[in-house]
């Protein structure tokens, strides 16, 4: 593996430093980035991971934690969860950032692969002999001593979605196996929507469906460096990205933190056997994608963080449009808090069901993580739609930034664009444009998008719930008070 000489990042500015000079093939607008750590448009994403390091320093018993694999305290986004008390501190982790950042701080979907590779690696292993797991404890050990970013990738571009990656007209439309060799495997495809990578120093490889024994070459798991030069990003564009090239900071609305998406491209990347997790075991797919989005669909308590500063900002314009105290206001403050406080209660419960695995880490109950994620799908689109209502239509309408700044304008701007006494129109804008970032510019790819989509679309969840709503034991509670004892139209008296 590499990184042999590399030293453990202690810190934000350390982790940021790390990502310099990697010589990363980005694109962006058509053109090549150099240096995505100093691009505007992408600094920002690269400051809500570097949070992540400054929590750890800042609240070390929420962000950090003890590990049986390096027998130290590591980065809890590095972490096998070994009790349920620490499946539930993600939660509370991931809430907290999501407060500091107002955005997607990147780092769970690593996280949750890791977790849900644990127990799956072992379970290949019990069924077919294989080495997989200790491999993979020996990776995990290695990123926890690094406290490196882990990305995690399963999304394939998918083609005709109603066949699967065997059946599809262009063979790399999902991740696969191109060549097997004594000393590794060569992968050729691309991954969608990966959230962090650019950010990340080791991206996790999964696929992203069931599979059938026909889609051997397609069943495979591999930890790759970022910097691999095999490796292209195509860097997505977020609503409104282009004001960060702008100068200036108001009309960002959220100038410092952003998510970060980018399609990559691997063009034949070997990958030798020690970073090789799952080769060809078909039928673990299936398992692997479940305990994978059972982790990652109760990741989505982060939205409550980001939910609570969007609560924040709507009180906020309330305030300065000097309406705090209406009745109807307030109750759309409660109906949105209401909202934000039912998605972390199913997230945080299907944290506390949490079971054993047959590898000791623990996974959280996969109906409550199904039924979060699902009300994450559509309470923020809710709440976006109330913190607009409180924010009046200058949401969508506000001036910019250098007509403030404009000696004809600005005298205007400032005398029309008052709310209250005792407020300026500059901090009526700032909130304004904090709610216009989160609901309908950069940030709300992460608050509304990312929401919908991420971990899997809402019908994804429902297929999930369906299975596991046990209807016929339901059925029996509910003749049992009902005083029904026929069975397939055959009546038994008690
Ligand atoms: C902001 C953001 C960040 C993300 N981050 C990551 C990440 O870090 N890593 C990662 O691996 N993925 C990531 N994703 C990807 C995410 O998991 C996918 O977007 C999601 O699984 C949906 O896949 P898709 O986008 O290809 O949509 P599609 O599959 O095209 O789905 C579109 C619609 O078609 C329906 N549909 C699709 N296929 C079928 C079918 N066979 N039968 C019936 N209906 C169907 C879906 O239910 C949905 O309604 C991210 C997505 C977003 C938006
Ligand atoms: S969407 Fe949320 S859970 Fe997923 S990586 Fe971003 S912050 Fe973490």
């Amino acid at each position: 593996m590499q990184d042999a000489a590399a030293k453990p990042l202690t810190n934000g500015t350390e982790y940021i430093e790390s990502l310099r000079g990697r010589n990363l093939k980005v694109w962006y607008l058509g053109e090549r980035v150099t240096e995505p750590v100093d691009h505007p448009v992408i600094r920002p994403s690269v400051n809500a991971v570097a949070r992540t390091y400054d929590l750890a320093n800042e609240d070390p018993h929420l962000a950090t934690v003890w590990s049986s694999l390096t027998h130290q305290r590591v980065n809890r986004f590095l972490h096998i969860t070994e009790t349920v008390t620490d499946v539930v501190d993600q939660n509370r982790m991931q809430r907290k950032l999501g407060q500091l950042t107002g955005t997607c701080f990147q780092r769970c979907v690593g996280m949750d692969a890791l977790n849900s590779l644990f127990s799956v690696t072992f379970d290949i292993d019990e069924a077919h002999q294989t080495a997989y797991h200790q491999r993979f404890r020996r990776f995990v050990t290695r990123m926890q001593e690094l406290n490196y970013v882990i990305g995690g990738a399963m999304t394939d571009p998918k083609g005709d979605r109603a066949k699967g990656p065997s059946a599809q007209a262009d063979p790399d439309l999902f991740v696969h196996v191109v060549k097997r060799t004594e000393e590794g495997v060569v992968l050729r495809g691309a991954k969608m929507h990966q959230t962090g990578c650019l950010n990340s120093h080791w991206i996790v490889f999964m696929p992203t469906m069931r599979l059938t024994p026909a889609d051997r070459d397609y069943a495979v798991v591999a930890a790759v460096p970022a910097d691999h030069p095999g490796l292209t990003y195509i860097y997505g564009r977020q609503s409104c990205d282009t004001r960060a090239l702008e100068g200036g900071e108001i009309d960002q609305g959220n100038a410092k933190f952003s998510g970060q998406e980018a399609m990559i491209v691997l063009d034949d990347v070997f990958v030798p056997n020690e970073c090789l997790f799952m080769d060809g075991e078909t039928e673990f797919a299936a398992a692997l994608v479940e305990r994978f989005t059972a982790y990652h669909r109760r990741s989505y308590v982060c939205k409550t963080g980001v939910g609570d500063v969007l609560i924040g900002a709507a009180a906020l314009i309330a305030d300065y449009n000097g309406v705090s105290n209406v009745s109807h206001v307030r109750d759309k403050l409660v109906e949105m808090t209401h909202l934000n406080e039912t998605i972390y209660g199913a997230g945080i419960a299907a944290s506390h069901e949490s079971k054993p695995t047959s590898a000791h880490n623990y996974q959280p109950d996969d109906l409550l993580a199904n039924v979060c994620k699902h009300n994450v799908t559509r309470f923020p689109y809710e709440m976006a739609r109330l913190a607009q209502d409180l924010a009046g239509g200058l949401v969508a309408t506000l001036p910019s930034e250098k007509d403030f700044e404009n000696e004809e304008t600005g005298p205007l701007l400032r005398k029309y664009l008052k709310g209250r006494e005792g407020v300026s129109a500059e901090d009526r804008a700032r909130a304004l444009r904090l709610i216009e970032n989160m609901t309908l510019g950069r940030n709300a790819v992460g608050y509304l998008t990312e929401s919908m989509h991420g971990a899997g679309s809402p019908q994804a969840q429902r297929i999930q719930i369906a299975r596991q709503m046990n209807l016929e034991e339901k059925k029996e509670l509910a003749k049992n008070l009902a005083g029904i004892s026929t069975y397939d139209g055959v009546t038994e008296r008690k």
